[in-house]
């Protein structure tokens, strides 16, 4: 094997960095997984897939590792509890997982599994979640958080878990949603919840997201509204029903110093409604943490510059000196985290389908170049053929601008009519060729003249992934977050394609164009030539957010997934298969009635044979292929 190959592409690609020791490159060349999180434990990705396959679960797939959700929990609550020594730190710490990161039941099951022996609660943000999250049985001490904006039956709903023996807590985001809550006390005050504030916050996020936060976020209570609920909350005589103090400041927040000031502030608020004679127990953080997906460990949109062990010490260890200094009593510290417990825990893999290339050989459609035509070939042709036969490292700017003017005059021939299709393809052909050599010479250049960086830019191969970039990883096309590419196999090998992706909606906005890179961006992925089949891409740390914004454009619906487990004997196997949306379920959500289907392809049947176009016997093999075809799920299958 080639090892020092392997080492390149372990750089080239990242992976030690992002892969927060849960995935890394073996040195046979494929990607593997650590899921829990102990480095010679592996699964063999690739070899993970053909076991799927063989159970009819066929890319593009999910692959989920709940114990890398396990793992992340217990790093979360670890890193709290060793802050929290370090510090001598007299109150607490509890956790709950916001519903909205990924509603998947597949994932939250295995969020509440593993998260049970914490204590580990849940968060809502809407009566849906709500609904879903209630039917979960949690440890005792668990909390069950609801934000979000709330009716009457969004506060009904909370009464009816407290009763049901939730330890509920209805976070108001107004002095509104808190009469209604009073309103409620009055008929059924041994029903009643906790209630919590979100206070709005000065100190704003960083990253994407920063305007959750701030005198201008849409969320949580000004000074004054604050004031005005603890007064209404004494005046129920309801003070004792304070229970937690909730800010949020935003998702992916780069830099840990901004989340340092806004628990500085926080923490005030905490120790001056303590001062005003309230009793709230807790200090709820919120969510933020971010996850480091260029693997650069820096304030980039798409990293973070702290770890969890660093953002817990800093949290402990200034709500522990604000506290101090106020001399009020250590809260409870409720952390709301999605992102960071999320992301790792799953991959979506597709297979390449085809390459586009300005260049026929990448596609193995090997064009032979002076094809026989009827007309003598063109003096532009065999200048061309000269300049490719000839180019070099001395000569190569002047010959690719002698090129670019034999080519473009070429096109002037075609367009006045006197050049054919053939004599047209050749010439493409060429000059590409000459651009490749170009291109090639002038990577030997201290300083890349600019002409030749845009010529890269079109040079690039487009490689067809079997997926949806709006259901497998919406973001990307919607804020443009980046996530970690890279292919499962071959790295034993030098990639010998500069790429970028398309997906195979019609959507041109379905495309990958830029890359993480530990300095910058990439606008180019390396790639392997896929005629090396099967030729899996894997899209990494998608766990979070991907699966709740996804959306079904052109009817591409949820792929098919499996569950893999690793086992206490180094062995791993796939506990759980999850078949994707078949085409009947898609059609149902756009409000197509499936036997209304059916009458109308029988009618149209029913005709095709009465005007002899179909013989009678054909019906039933039609309407066999159409049920099965309702019954797949709507990606490209492997052709047989
Ligand atoms: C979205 C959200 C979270 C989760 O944030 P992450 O960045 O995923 O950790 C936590 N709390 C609230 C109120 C949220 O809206």
């Amino acid at each position: 094997m080639n090892i020092q190959q392997i080492q390149e592409a372990r750089e080239l690609y990242g992976i030690d960095g992002w892969g927060a020791g849960y995935f890394s490159i073996a040195d046979n060349g494929n990607v593997v997984s650590h899921p829990t999180g102990e480095e010679h434990l592996t699964i063999d990705l690739p070899e993970a897939i053909s076991k799927a396959k063989s159970m009819g679960i066929h890319p593009p797939m999910i692959i989920r590792f709940p114990q890398i959700i396990e793992n992340q929990i217990s790093r979360l609550h670890s890193a709290f509890k060793e802050a929290m020594w370090e510090y001598n730190f007299q109150g607490s710490h509890r956790a709950v997982f916001p519903f909205k990161v990924n509603q998947r039941r597949e994932f939250i099951d295995s969020i509440v599994k593993c998260g049970y022996k914490f204590n580990y609660g849940l968060e809502v943000g809407s009566k849906p979640e709500f609904l879903a999250a209630l039917s979960y049985e949690l440890g005792e001490d668990a909390l069950f958080v609801c934000n979000g904006f709330k009716d009457r039956e969004f506060i009904d709903l909370g009464f009816i878990a407290k009763a049901m023996g939730k330890n509920v807590v209805l976070v108001v985001e107004g002095p509104d949603e808190l009469q209604l809550i009073l309103d409620q006390a009055k008929l059924q005050p041994q029903h009643c919840p906790y209630i919590g504030v979100r206070v709005k916050l000065y100190s704003r996020g960083s990253g994407k997201w920063a305007k959750s936060s701030g005198e201008s976020s849409k969320f949580g209570l000004t000074t004054i509204e604050v004031l005005q609920c603890l007064k209404m909350l004494n005046e129920a005589n309801l003070n004792e029903k304070l229970y937690m103090l909730h800010f949020h400041i935003g998702s992916q927040v780069t830099e840990i110093k901004r989340i340092k000031n806004a628990i500085k502030e926080a923490s005030r608020v905490y120790a001056k409604v303590h001062k005003m004679g309230y009793k709230p127990v807790c200090l709820n953080i919120g969510g933020g943490v971010g996850v480091d997906y260029d693997g650069s460990k820096t304030s980039f949109a798409s990293s973070a510059n702290y770890s969890l062990q660093e953002l817990a010490n800093d949290v402990i260890y200034e709500i522990g000196e604000v506290c101090k200094n106020e001399d009020v009593p250590c809260p409870q510290i409720v952390t709301e985290s999605g992102r960071v417990i999320a992301a790792y825990h799953s991959i979506v893999v597709t297979d390449i389908r085809e390459v586009q290339s300005t260049e026929s050989f990448s596609t193995g459609a090997e064009f032979d170049l002076f094809v026989p035509s009827d007309k003598p070939a063109h003096k532009g042709l065999s200048e061309l053929k000269y300049i490719l036969d000839n180019i070099n490292r001395k000569n190569f700017v002047e010959y690719y601008h002698d090129a670019i003017e034999y080519y473009e005059e070429m096109f002037t021939l075609f367009n006045l009519g006197y050049v054919n299709l053939q004599d047209r393809a050749t010439a493409e052909q060429l000059f590409y060729r000459i651009c490749r050599r170009a291109l090639f010479f002038s990577s030997y250049e201290k300083h890349q003249p600019e002409e030749f960086e845009n010529l890269q830019q079109r040079m690039v191969s487009k490689f067809l992934a079997n997926f949806s970039i709006f259901q497998s990883i919406p973001d990307s096309w919607s804020i443009d977050q980046l996530f970690p590419v890279i292919p499962l196999s071959h790295h034993e090998k030098k990639p010998t394609h500069k790429a970028t992706i398309v997906d195979i909606t019609c959507d041109s906005d379905g495309c990958l164009e830029k890359f993480i890179d530990r300095r910058d961006m990439r606008n180019v992925l390396d790639l392997h030539s896929p005629s090396q089949k099967p030729y899996y891409l894997g899209f990494f740390l998608v766990g979070a957010y991907q699966e709740s914004l996804a959306n079904e454009h052109n009817l591409f619906g949820a792929i098919n997934e499996a569950e893999i487990i690793l086992k206490e004997d180094g062995k791993w196997e796939i506990t759980k298969t999850t078949i994707g949306d078949p085409i009947e379920e898609l059609l149902i959500t756009r409000n197509y009635e499936i036997p209304l289907l059916w009458e109308s392809f029988e009618a149209q049947l029913s005709r095709a044979v009465s005007k002899e176009i179909i013989a009678q016997d054909e019906v039933a093999r039609i309407k066999d292929h159409i049920k099965e075809y309702l019954n797949t799920t709507p990606y490209l299958r492997e052709n047989k």
